[in-house]
């Protein structure tokens, strides 16, 4: 398999939140109205205007205590299941470059259920703009990569967490590194690599990072959430027939 991967070593992500700022920038992408709820995360989730988000969470006693940073965004699935949820629906609304392996919204995308396009989502990514109703995501700065250059995040992230190239080569990276953590942190986890192209290494259990860092983390992988797509989709071709 071919195309380009993003590995991002969490273990050196200092949660500086450039790469949040970065897609914001290159994107021309609007500041929103945000509150504090009781983190350094702002705002406290992704929306239609902010495609990917730092997580920061705060696990464990005084004793064993963690903060966790997690830059999430879309895996970029090497096989999408919010395309192929999307295909059954409006064909094309959401497109895969074979070449880089980018999965990309259009402005067809308004067309399409909302709940059941989120709904397929394995790792919760899709957004919608209210008015629109225009869905959005990461696309992996497809425009910058065509013309030879890293994603913004990529570009700005000061620490060497977040890397990209080939896949091959960033699985390798991701590998190694993995090797090597595991030494101190048997619990390391190299996420979902055979299924994504955004393969994060975890220092420890990825479900105290956030519920859907991993596919299956929260007991409601892809196999559980495809049953309730399919529903879904059942119960819409018994309305149209
Ligand atoms: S992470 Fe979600 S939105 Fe991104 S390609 Fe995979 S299924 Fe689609
Ligand atoms: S730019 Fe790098 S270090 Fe900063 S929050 Fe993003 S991934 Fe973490």
């Amino acid at each position: 398999m071919s195309g380009k991967t993003f590995f991002v070593d969490l273990s050196r992500c200092t949660a500086c939140r450039g790469c949040q700022i970065a897609c914001k920038q290159w994107k021309q992408l609007p500041a929103e109205q945000t509150k504090n709820t009781g983190s350094h995360q702002n705002p406290p989730d992704m929306s239609f205007v902010t495609l990917k988000v730092v997580r920061m969470k705060e696990v464990g006693s005084r004793d064993d205590f963690k903060w966790l940073f997690l830059p999430d965004q879309c895996r970029h699935c090497v096989e999408p299941p919010c395309k192929d949820a999307a295909d059954s629906v409006i064909k094309d609304a959401i497109t895969h470059d074979k070449e880089t392996g980018a999965v990309i919204f259009t402005e067809k995308t308004k067309g399409l259920p909302f709940d059941v396009v989120r709904g397929a989502c394995p790792y919760d990514i899709p957004r919608q703009d209210p008015a629109s109703k225009v869905m959005s995501k990461c696309d992996m700065c497809n425009d910058r990569v065509k013309a030879g250059m890293l994603p913004a995040c990529v570009k700005t992230c000061p620490t060497g967490a977040m890397n990209f190239g080939e896949r091959d080569e960033m699985l390798a990276m991701g590998k190694k590194r993995f090797e090597a953590l595991k030494q101190t942190n048997p619990k390391a986890v190299l996420v979902d690599w055979e299924q994504v192209r955004v393969v994060f290494l975890t220092e420890h259990e990825p479900r105290l990072y956030h519920a859907t860092l991993m596919a299956d983390a929260d007991g409601a992988g892809p196999v559980t959430r495809f049953a309730a797509l399919d529903a879904v989709l059942g119960l819409r071709n018994q309305a149209q027939g």
